[in-house]
C-alpha cells in the first residue's frame, strides 16, 4: 500500500511538470476575460493534465520502458510546447507531412537556443525522474497496477466526445492523432467514379476560380439587404452578383466540402463518397489545376486535393484550436506566383479559405477591425451579443476586402470567381452560437459570382442567365454543375436545373 501510495505521488509530481512545461504553453494567448476566464482556461489545463497523469502512470510502471519512453515523451513535448509558443505552431497532419516532404506548406522551421535550452532542461528533468524510479521506487504486481490504469484512461477519454476533441488536439495525442491522420491521407485513393463529359465549348483562354467559403451567411452580407455595410468593396464592382437564397445541407465543413466538389444532390448525397470531383474534369481537360487552402487536409476530401495538379498550404502548421491571427491573404501569393508561372492558358484555381471560422478577430487583418467593440474572449459566454456581432461582420468585412482583392488580378483576363461558403453560422438564435450542432441559421451560406467583362463578351448568354438567375433559390447542389457550366463543360447529363449559368 505504502509502495502504490509513493508511486502516485511520484506520477503526480511528473504529470505536473508535464503540464506545466507541454500542456501550458498552448494557453498561455488565449483571449480570456477576468477571473471567469482564467478559471475555464485552468479547467482545461486540469483536465489535459489528466490525460497526462494517466498516461504516465502507464509509462512510469515498469522502470526499463520509463527509461526508454520518458525521454522521447519529454522531447517530443518540449519541442511541440516550444514550437507553440514561440511561433503559435501546432501539429497538424500538414505539419507532419512537411516535415517528411517539406513542400506542400510552409512552416516555423528556425532553429533556436532557446529551443536547444528549453529541450535540453526538460530532458535533463526526464533523466532526473528515470533515475528516481530506478533507485528509489520498487512496485510489485505491475500487471495490476497496468490495468487499472490502461482501463482508466481508456474511459477519461472516451467519456465525452467533446473533450476526446479538444484531447485529440493536446500533446501527446496530436502527435498521435496526426500522424494516424498523415497516414491516411496519404494512403490509396478510394476508386471513385469518373465524372462524364457530354459537351465542352471551345475555349482558348479562361480562368475559373473557385473560393470555397467558411461559416459566412447570407444575411450578414450588405449585398442581400443586411443595414451594416459589410461589402462596401464587392457593391462598387459591376458584373458582381449575390444569391442570397442558397440552401446548404451540411452545417460543418468535413460534410459540406466533399458534397460541394462532387455531383452529390440531396437525393444521392451518398455520390460525394464514391465520384470524382469537377477538380478531375478541369484537370482531365488540359487545364492547369491547383488546391490551395488555409485548412488542414479534411479526410472527406483528401481525395479531391490530390485530383490537383498543385496542392498549397501556406499555413500548414496552424488549426482552428491555435488561437493566433492568419488571414486569407495568406492565400494570395500562392494565385500570384501560380498565375505568373503558367504555361497553361486554362487554368482552374480552388480557394480553401478560414474565412469566418471562430476565433473571429484572428482571420480578420488590424485595420479591417471596423465594427466595434469586438469579442475580447475565447469563451464565448463571456462577450455580449453586439461584440459577437461585431467581430463576425468584420470578418464579412474582410471577405469583401480578399474576393475584391482576388477579382482584381483576373480582372483583365477571361475569368470567373465563384464563392461559397460551406455553411452558415449561429449567431445566438435561440441561444446557440458558432457550428456546433445544428440550428437554421448554419444553413444559409453566402454565396456570390463575378466575371470579367471579356468573359461575359465569351458567354453573353451565360452572363445574362446568371443575371437571372441569382435572386432564385437553389441548394448547393448547384456548385458542381455551374463550376463546369462556366467553363461551357457540360456534365453528367448537365442539370440545367441547378447550373445558374443556364437559361432553362
Ligand atoms: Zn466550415
Amino acid at each position: 500500500m505504502k509502495q502504490t501510495f509513493r508511486y502516485i505521488l511520484f506520477v503526480l509530481v511528473a504529470s505536473l511538470w508535464a503540464t506545466l512545461c507541454f500542456i501550458l504553453p498552448e494557453f498561455l494567448e488565449d483571449p480570456v476575460n477576468g477571473f471567469r476566464g482564467v478559471l475555464t482556461i485552468g479547467l482545461y489545463v486540469a483536465i489535459l493534465g489528466g490525460v497526462q497523469f494517466l498516461l504516465l502512470y502507464v509509462f512510469l510502471l515498469n522502470k526499463y520502458v520509463a527509461a526508454v519512453v520518458l525521454p522521447i515523451y519529454s522531447l517530443l513535448g518540449a519541442a511541440t510546447a516550444f514550437y507553440r509558443y514561440a511561433y503559435h505552431a501546432t501539429i497538424t497532419p500538414l505539419m507532419v507531412d512537411v516535415m517528411f516532404h517539406t513542400t506542400k506548406g510552409s512552416v516555423a522551421s528556425v532553429m533556436s537556443w532557446q529551443l536547444f535550452v528549453f529541450v535540453g532542461l526538460n530532458l535533463l528533468v526526464a533523466v532526473l525522474f528515470v533515475l528516481y524510479r530506478w533507485k528509489r521506487l520498487t512496485l510489485n504486481a505491475q500487471w495490476i497496477h497496468l490495468l487499472v490504469s490502461v482501463a482508466a484512461f481508456l474511459l477519461y477519454y472516451s467519456f465525452n466526445s467533446y473533450l476526446q476533441k479538444r484531447i485529440n488536439q493536446s500533446y501527446p495525442m496530436n502527435v498521435v492523432v496526426s500522424m494516424k491522420e498523415y497516414l491516411s491521407m496519404n494512403r490509396e485513393a478510394v476508386q471513385r467514379t469518373d465524372v462524364k463529359i457530354d459537351e465542352v465549348s471551345a475555349v482558348d483562354d479562361l480562368d475559373i476560380v473557385v473560393v470555397l467559403g467558411e461559416s459566412a451567411r447570407a444575411d450578414h452580407v450588405s449585398l442581400n439587404g443586411y443595414p451594416v455595410n459589410t461589402c462596401p468593396r464587392l457593391g462598387e464592382r459591376h458584373n458582381l452578383y449575390s444569391l442570397p437564397d442558397i440552401y446548404s445541407q451540411y452545417a460543418n465543413t468535413l460534410s459540406s466540402v466533399p458534397h460541394l466538389l462532387t455531383m452529390a444532390d440531396s437525393i444521392n448525397p451518398s455520390l460525394s463518397a464514391s465520384t470524382r470531383s469537377f477538380i478531375s474534369v478541369f484537370s482531365d481537360l488540359g487545364y492547369a489545376t491547383s488546391w490551395i487552402s488555409n485548412q488542414d487536409y479534411g479526410h472527406t476530401y483528401t481525395d479531391f486535393i490530390h485530383e490537383a495538379d498543385t496542392a498549397i498550404f501556406p499555413n500548414a502548421d496552424k488549426s482552428v484550436y491555435v488561437y493566433h491571427p492568419w488571414y486569407d491573404e495568406d492565400l494570395l501569393p500562392p494565385v500570384d506566383s501560380l498565375m505568373a508561372n503558367t504555361d497553361k492558358r486554362k487554368n482552374l484555381y480552388v480557394l480553401h479559405t478560414i474565412g469566418s471560422h471562430w476565433y473571429y478577430n484572428y482571420h480578420v487583418t488590424p485595420s479591417l477591425q471596423q465594427f466595434t467593440p469586438m469579442t475580447d474572449s475565447r469563451i464565448v459566454t463571456q462577450n455580449t451579443e453586439q461584440q459577437m456581432l461585431n467581430s463576425y461582420d468584420n470578418t464579412i468585412l474582410y471577405l469583401d476586402y480578399f474576393l475584391d482583392t482576388l477579382i482584381s488580378r483576373f480582372e483583365d483576363r477571361t475569368a470567373v470567381v465563384i464563392y461559397l461558403s460551406d455553411h452558415g453560422e449561429s449567431l445566438g438564435e435561440n441561444g446557440k452560437w458558432l457550428h456546433a450542432g445544428d440550428g437554421e441559421a448554419m444553413h444559409r451560406p453566402a454565396a456570390l459570382v463575378w466575371y470579367s467583362d471579356s468573359y461575359a463578351a465569351l458567354f453573353p448568354e451565360k452572363a445574362e442567365a446568371l443575371k437571372q438567375n441569382s435572386r432564385k433559390r437553389y441548394r448547393t447542389d448547384y456548385l458542381f454543375y455551374s463550376v463546369l457550366s462556366a467553363a461551357g463543360i457540360y456534365a453528367d447529363g448537365n442539370n440545367p436545373q441547378v447550373d445558374i449559368f443556364s437559361h432553362r
